[in-house]
């Protein structure tokens, strides 16, 4: 694996945090168990991170509780409250090239896209909720005399937010940004295979001046402290992304607990649709493949399914193939690297899994196909394009979470829209044609929280971001994002009516 001198020294000098952060301290779990966490770039252990569980969670909440109750961050003044949020982008942007390397060790994504993507996102989006605190106005309601009525935004509390490996910091701030920004407190479990963000933005935020016990983070499993944190009576709200399954359990958990409320932002399978009369069938195929091959095809929002209208299939695919060809596993480390290692070995074995069924069923890729780089011990499978996929094909229905690209043709709009929305998910569409009117009805009919038009995955904080259908419920991003962390309260203040 080639990785530059300057780098090998600045990995040398990286410390990769592994203690939790709860009420402001850095503290093991209480007991004493870590897990080791496995670099996907090369299978080898990066360090010993602590295996929080549910008395860690206790713990945790009952800082959080406290925090919330004594007002410490919940009652400062929104300048102050923007003041030391800003503070904490400032400090995230400091550390921006330690972060991005924690993010491409632990995960296996090209240091190029933890630079360029994952952690401005997280910068960006820590930065707009600290600019949008102050702009949060409650309403007043028209009563009639003698009384005064306005509804006012409350923080919720106590927030849970469990968070997925795919996007760690960014999806962390998705979260954490808004619920703080809102007065809430947090306590935060990143997934287990991708905790040294989060733990170190943590001790940044601690520096940046927010209190101690406002932003706690508890690393371990899924199954012990997630599911602690998600039980907890004290707990308001988890807030989540990962799969429909775990989503599924959440709302078990709420309901078995203390009916806390639950957003989920879950998988998808979503369509992209290219017409005969796409005006840019270059950007059209660029689109195509980085829209399923980015971040190894780990991403919540890949375009996994291309509906091709029949006309212009064939020099359409071979105009994705072109592109997709292009793409070079490589060590995500090297920096000219733009398709890295998958996360696991576990995700690898599900995404050749995948594979591997579609050929027993008489599908061959015309591209990948194949687990690569075997010798670095790192877990890397290539870019893969199935052609002629049928609807019902297990390709075109479930989510692989992996760099894997099933190709359908279509004869007519009503087809390609009737194709698009047959899937239980409804996160993202793309349709791609110069035909304005069929554009914006096709907007109107696709089932999915997010449609592109002429474009792919335009990353944008402005807008709300989650699902319709199993892909979830309940927005990330935009000042919905804030209000989510929120109830509306209504005073009403009774007074002798004028003219008395
Ligand atoms: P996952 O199991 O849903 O994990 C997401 C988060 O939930 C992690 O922090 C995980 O912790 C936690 N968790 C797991 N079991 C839990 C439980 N019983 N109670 C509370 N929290 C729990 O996702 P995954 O295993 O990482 O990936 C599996 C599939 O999820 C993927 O193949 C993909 O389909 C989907 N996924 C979707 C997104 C997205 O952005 N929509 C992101 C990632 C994954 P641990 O990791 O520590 O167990
Ligand atoms: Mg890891």
């Amino acid at each position: 694996m080639t990785v530059s001198a300057a780098l090998q020294d600045r990995l040398a000098a990286l410390q990769p945090p592994g203690l939790m952060i709860i009420d402001g301290r850095k503290i093991a779990a209480l007991s004493g168990e870590t897990f080791a966490n496995i670099s996907p770039r090369d299978g080898k252990p990066i360090n010993a991170v602590a295996a929080g569980d549910k008395a860690d969670v206790d713990l945790a909440v009952a800082a959080a509780r406290a925090a919330f109750e004594d007002g410490r961050w919940r009652d400062r003044t929104p300048a102050e409250k923007k003041k030391t949020l800003l503070r904490l982008a400032e400090l995230m942007e400091a550390h921006r090239e330690e972060l991005a390397l924690l993010e491409a060790l632990d995960v296996g994504k090209p240091l190029s896209d933890a630079r360029n993507v994952d952690i401005p996102l997280a910068i960006q989006t820590t930065r707009w909720y600290a600019e949008a605190l102050d702009k949060i106005y409650g309403e007043v309601g028209p009563s009639g005399p003698g009384r005064l009525s306005y509804a006012v935004h409350e923080p919720l509390g106590v927030i849970g937010a469990i968070v997925p490996w795919n996007f760690p910091l960014h999806m962390a701030m998705w979260k954490a940004a808004p619920a703080l920004a809102m007065g809430n407190s947090v306590v935060l479990k990143p997934a287990e295979q991708s905790p040294l963000t989060a733990l170190r933005v943590a001790e940044l935020a601690l520096e940046a001046g927010l209190p101690p016990g406002v932003l706690n983070v508890v690393t371990g499993f899924g199954e012990t402290a997630g599911q602690a944190l998600a039980r907890h009576m004290d707990v308001d709200m988890i807030t989540f992304t990962g799969s429909g399954s775990v989503g599924r359990r959440l709302m078990v958990y709420a309901g078995e607990s203390n009916l806390k409320r639950v957003s989920l932002e879950l998988g998808g399978k979503s369509p992209q649709i290219v017409f005969a009369d796409c005006p840019d069938l270059d950007a059209a195929a660029e689109a195509a493949a980085w829209g399923v091959f980015f971040n190894q095809g780990e991403v919540c929002t890949a375009a996994s399914r291309l509906l091709v209208q029949e006309a212009i299939r064939e020099p359409f695919l071979e105009k994705v193939l072109a592109v997709a060809r292009g793409i070079q596993v490589g060590d995500p480390l090297d920096e000219a690297t733009r398709f890295g290692a998958m996360v696991s070995s576990e995700q690898m074995r599900t995404t050749l899994g995948y594979i591997e069924r579609a050929r027993a069923s008489g599908l061959e890729p015309v591209l990948g196909g194949r687990q690569v780089l075997q010798a670095t011990g790192g877990f890397y499978v290539e870019p893969t394009i199935f052609d002629r996929l049928s609807p019902d094909a297990a390709l075109a229905r479930e989510e692989v979470f992996g760099p894997v690209l099933g190709v359908l043709s279509f004869q007519t709009s009503d087809e390609a829209l009737r194709i698009a929305n047959d899937t239980v998910y409804g996160l993202a569409a793309g349709v791609w044609t110069s035909n304005i009117d069929l554009a914006m009805s096709a907007a109107r009919r696709l089932r999915a929280g997010l449609v592109w038009i002429n474009g792919w995955d335009a990353c944008d904080i402005t807008m709300p971001f989650g699902g319709f259908k199993q892909s979830g419920f309940g927005r990330d991003r935009s000042l919905h994002a804030l209000h989510k962390y929120a109830d509306l309260k209504s005073i009403t203040l009774s007074h002798r009516p004028p003219h008395v």
